[in-house]
């Protein structure tokens, strides 16, 4: 078991022992690819939304939100590409069974000659040490170049394939990459088929004529329909935005990632419109921004990395991914898209309504543009802990597991907790939880001995302990523990309040 896997196998372990995540129906054995979020879970989820609706909504005077129902009307679905186009391409091991996704197995193919390259030029930099020449070394290594060579070619092929729906040039490229299944390692692969990820189901009783409903497979659409009643009502000009936070369902063929692709799971958009020609300014600014917004989370940069997209979606003139790196490697946690009067101009076409803009600048009427930042909740709840998740040893021999959470996300704020559960400790902690609970999420325990009451705090990714002691019930103070550090001061409890808000407080640069 490789490092990534075996941190990857610990952490799922860690959500479900500290009630951050729980498998659906457990004592059902499960749904496949859906998951309930615990008692902590919820708490760290509901952080991570509140910081993006802060974010968006409040911080940018231009930028209202709405809730959108998960039911729309079937023809928004036609409108929008989805039940044509929504598609992946399958294709089955015949020997194991497994089923796939086509696409995914020649990325993964081109990420392992990626990854022989970085092998590469790691070896290359220990070798030569400082006179070390990376760019050098990438332009002239013939294996390096014999690589590049090699993943252009299937780059190519592979966009040139996906963009036709040519399913036999997938299956071609599968055959002759020698792509294997990773659980029978042979190539008895079936043909390419597509699948429609969309949910479907009847609204209505079949007598008086049922019609078929999707369950939304994204949030955009329920923000495009609501276009012209928010831009109208809220008396909105151009450019502005529309965020929203809710459910979206898609029937993944392979959902065997944890929280990371699920059946059912959480978007938060940002669709932003604009003046068409000034798109590609928006696109840069909100690029920056939503880099910004995760460097502020106090993790570091190079767990980034920025994918601009060889194949485009139908809708898109340009497309990002901000990619980070879980334990099983960089992927998708965010897309940035510039998309263009697609949306609109399809619902337009589609309804027979006007969705356009009047500019009272120009006295012009057209349909805006759209920029739109697409986050994955659960993804970024998994890169949070992923990135927060710690095996600490400490200078006394000991270990601890600490989770390093940014203190502004973290589940619980403070833990109260007396010294000893007697001689009036208690009922002193008590009253100090009671004044603190209306500012912060907190939790008083008085159970066990102190120590072992730090380390579950450590392990849910508490910022603050306040211990009560003798001395508390002397000089109204109390010791403020700090969790990554350990370090202890004194404080008087009247202060805990203001010391903990000014620490944990949480603005994007
Ligand atoms: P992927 O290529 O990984 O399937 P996508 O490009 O289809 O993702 P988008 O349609 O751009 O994803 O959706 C925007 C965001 O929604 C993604 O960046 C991701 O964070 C999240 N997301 C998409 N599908 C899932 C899923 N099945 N489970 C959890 N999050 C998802």
């Amino acid at each position: 078991m490789s490092k990534g896997e075996d941190k990857f196998r610990k952490i799922i372990a860690h959500c479900k022992e500290y009630g951050f995540i729980f498998p659906s129906s457990e004592i059902y054995d499960g749904l496949s690819a859906v998951y309930d979020y615990g008692q902590n879970g919820v708490e760290l989820k509901n952080n991570i939304k509140d910081y993006w609706w802060k974010s968006m909504v409040q911080y940018h005077e231009n930028i209202v939100g709405v809730d959108a129902a998960i039911f729309m009307h079937p023809m928004v679905w036609k409108a929008s590409g989805h039940v044509d186009a929504f598609n992946d391409p399958l294709i089955d091991n015949k020997d194991s069974k497994k089923r796939y996704r086509a696409d995914v197995l020649i990325e993964d193919h081109i990420a392992s000659l990626e990854q022989k390259i970085v092998k590469e030029v790691t070896k290359a930099a220990k070798r030569f040490g400082d006179s070390f020449d990376e760019k050098m070394f990438l332009e002239t290594n013939p294996r390096v170049q014999a690589n590049r060579e090699k993943i252009d070619d299937i780059n190519v092929r592979f966009v040139a394939a996906m963009e036709n729906g040519n399913l036999q040039g997938l299956r071609t490229l599968i055959e002759e990459l020698e792509i294997v299944c990773p659980v029978s390692g042979s190539r008895n692969w079936t043909d390419v088929r597509q699948f429609n990820l969309m949910f479907s189901s009847q609204m209505g009783s079949a007598s008086d004529g049922a019609s078929q409903v999707y369950l939304r497979p994204e949030t955009a659409q329920g923000i495009f329909v609501n276009y012209l009643n928010v831009q109208k009502t809220g008396r909105k000009k151009l450019p502005f935005g529309i965020a929203q936070i809710g459910k979206a369902f898609r029937n993944e063929i392979v959902a065997r990632q944890f929280i990371f692709r699920m059946r059912e799971f959480e978007q938060m958009e940002m669709q932003f419109f604009v003046k068409p020609g000034e798109e590609k300014e928006w696109y840069e600014y909100w690029k920056e921004q939503r880099m910004q917004w995760y460097l502020a989370l106090g993790i570091p940069k190079e767990l980034f990395r920025v994918h601009d997209h060889d194949k485009l979606a139908h809708y898109a003139n340009m497309a990002v991914d901000i990619e980070f790196e879980f334990p099983f490697g960089f992927k998708e946690i965010e897309g940035i898209h510039s998309r263009t009067d697609y949306d609109l101009g399809a619902h337009q076409k589609y309804s027979g309504k006007k969705l356009q803009y009047f500019d009272p600048e120009t006295n012009e009427r057209y349909v805006p543009y759209v920029v739109e930042t697409s986050i994955g909740l659960d993804r970024t709840f998994l890169a949070i802990i992923s990135h927060a998740y710690r095996e600490e040893k400490l200078d006394d021999g000991s270990e601890r597991m600490v989770m390093n959470l940014p203190p502004a996300l973290a589940p619980v704020k403070v833990a109260v907790l007396p010294l000893v559960k007697k001689d009036g400790l208690p009922e002193k902690g008590r009253a100090v939880f009671d004044k603190l609970k209306y500012d912060f999420n907190c939790q008083y325990e008085d159970k066990d001995a102190i120590g072992r009451r730090y380390r579950r705090q450590d392990a849910i990714g508490t910022p603050y302990c306040i211990t009560i002691d003798h001395k508390t019930l002397e000089d109204g103070t109390v010791t403020i523990r700090e969790r990554d550090t350990m370090k202890q001061e004194r404080i008087p409890a009247d202060n805990i309040s203001s010391v903990v808000a000014k620490r944990i407080a949480l603005r994007p640069a």
